[in-house]
């Protein structure tokens, strides 16, 4: 099956009433059998439903058809983005350990990795996602995990896929891709040897806005790297379940693992109804992302052009920066780019006269949104730790939605009149 195809069907068997939308399953238990069927699901001797904390049949439809999309062996949805790095992080490491992190990430990723996990005793390395020789000298025995980001967010930097999985390889450590902002259509970073996928499906896979959620996808060739000493939990009895060993059990030990022990016990579980959300999203993303690629190498182009802007970012901008990893990794630029005006006022300015643009701070909606970092989320920062953070006083970002091109082009030659 093709991606569109499966983004339509696949992992879906129709219940008695035969219906065409994936039902809700609203539900928080199921009945059983007998005893004798409660005990052996349970044991895991027999898969079925028990529980929706540690299972849905809706979540599943949407976990199959992720992780087939992403070209994973199975997947895990959870209740948010960041709960997603949470699950994959904490899945590998224990207090004592260390992490290495793209200085290149999501804001919420950063301060997960630096400041919430240092108080559980893990600790957080950068490296430099363009430079992955960098990861040589930063690697040691007790680095469990690479994080990056397939398109940086709000960076928009490119990593160079190949080298980090190449280094990673050699060393043993597993490599985590949030692909949030390419999506799978963009880029399936599996297929280039990345060990673990995660998303916030709050962006372009619900589409529209609706509903916080996220996953996890995990690489048929990650188990045998998780077999290692590096990895004990994976290849230690789990007293929780009698004594089970992950690796030995099953073929997918990472979101074995993240559903029976992590979600059981943390419990940030995704309500049926979102997954439900995120199976309507499914079905339109290969079209919604290729418009929304359209429209932002139209805007990046006619911004390149315009007298009052001074420099635009976009990675599928010939000379932009990260054109060349852009090319070798990714179908297309995404919907994300942003530019520098003169100063604040005029950011100030050209952000209040926009119409159809929300000042909105989020991304990958179907509809237009524009950020003004230094007076949102950059707020706190002075005029050197802005420019040090690469934000200028005088950038814009957008997140160019699918609506009529004319029509974006024309609210944003209005807004630099
Ligand atoms: C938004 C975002 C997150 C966090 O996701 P939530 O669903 O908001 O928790 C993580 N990574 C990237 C790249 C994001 O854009």
């Amino acid at each position: 099956m093709k991606d569109a195809t499966i983004a339509l069907h696949y992992g879906y068997e129709k219940d008695a009433q035969k219906t065409m939308n994936v039902p809700i399953y609203m539900t928080t238990a199921y009945e059983y059998q007998d005893t004798d069927h409660a005990a052996r699901l349970f044991a895991l001797e027999e898969e079925g439903n028990i529980y929706t904390r540690i299972g849905n049949p809706t979540t599943r439809v949407f976990e199959r058809r992720i992780s087939a999309l992403e070209r994973g062996i199975d997947a895990l949805a959870v209740a948010s983005g960041m709960g997603a790095i949470f699950y994959s992080i904490s899945n590998l490491v224990r207090a004592g350990d260390n992490i290495i992190i793209s200085q290149k990430l999501y804001g919420g990723s950063i301060t997960l990795s630096t400041q919430t996990l240092k108080q559980f005793g893990v600790s957080a390395k950068y490296f430099d996602p363009q430079k992955p020789e960098e990861l040589i000298e930063l690697i040691d025995e007790k680095t469990k995990l690479i994080l990056f980001e397939s398109i940086a967010n709000p960076a928009l930097t490119v990593p160079d896929f190949e080298g980090i999985v190449k280094i990673a390889n050699e060393k043993g450590v597993v490599t985590i891709c949030d692909n949030t902002m390419a999506t799978p259509y963009g880029v399936k970073p599996i297929e280039l040897g990345v060990d673990v996928v995660v998303h916030s499906a709050s962006k372009y896979i619900v589409g529209n806005g609706s509903a916080i959620a996220g996953c996890l996808v995990e690489a048929k060739h990650l188990k045998e790297k998780l077999k290692s000493k590096r990895y004990p939990q994976f290849n230690e009895p789990d007293e929780s379940y009698h004594g089970l060993v992950y690796t030995q059990k099953f073929e997918n030990p990472f979101i074995a693992r993240a559903r029976l022990a992590l979600l059981r016990d943390y419990g940030a579980v995704i309500s049926p109804f979102n997954s439900w959300l995120l199976i309507n999203g499914l079905e339109t993303l290969h079209l919604r992302i290729k418009a929304h690629s359209q429209n932002a190498l139209e805007i990046a182009k006619f911004l390149q052009k315009h007298p009052k802007v001074k420099k635009v970012n976009y990675p599928f901008l010939e000379g932009d920066e990260n054109y060349e990893f852009a090319k070798k990794y990714l179908k297309f630029g995404g919907g994300i780019l942003s530019f520098e005006l003169d100063s604040y006022e005029e950011a100030k300015n050209f952000v209040k006269k926009l119409k159809i643009f929300s000042l909105v701070t989020n991304i990958a909606d179907s509809k237009s949104l524009v950020t003004h970092p230094a007076s949102t989320t950059h707020q706190q920062l002075s005029q050197e730790e802005l420019k040090a953070a690469g934000v200028p006083e005088g950038l814009i970002r957008l997140s160019v939605g699918i609506e009529d091109i004319e029509d974006l082009i024309t609210d944003i030659k209005k807004g630099l009149d």
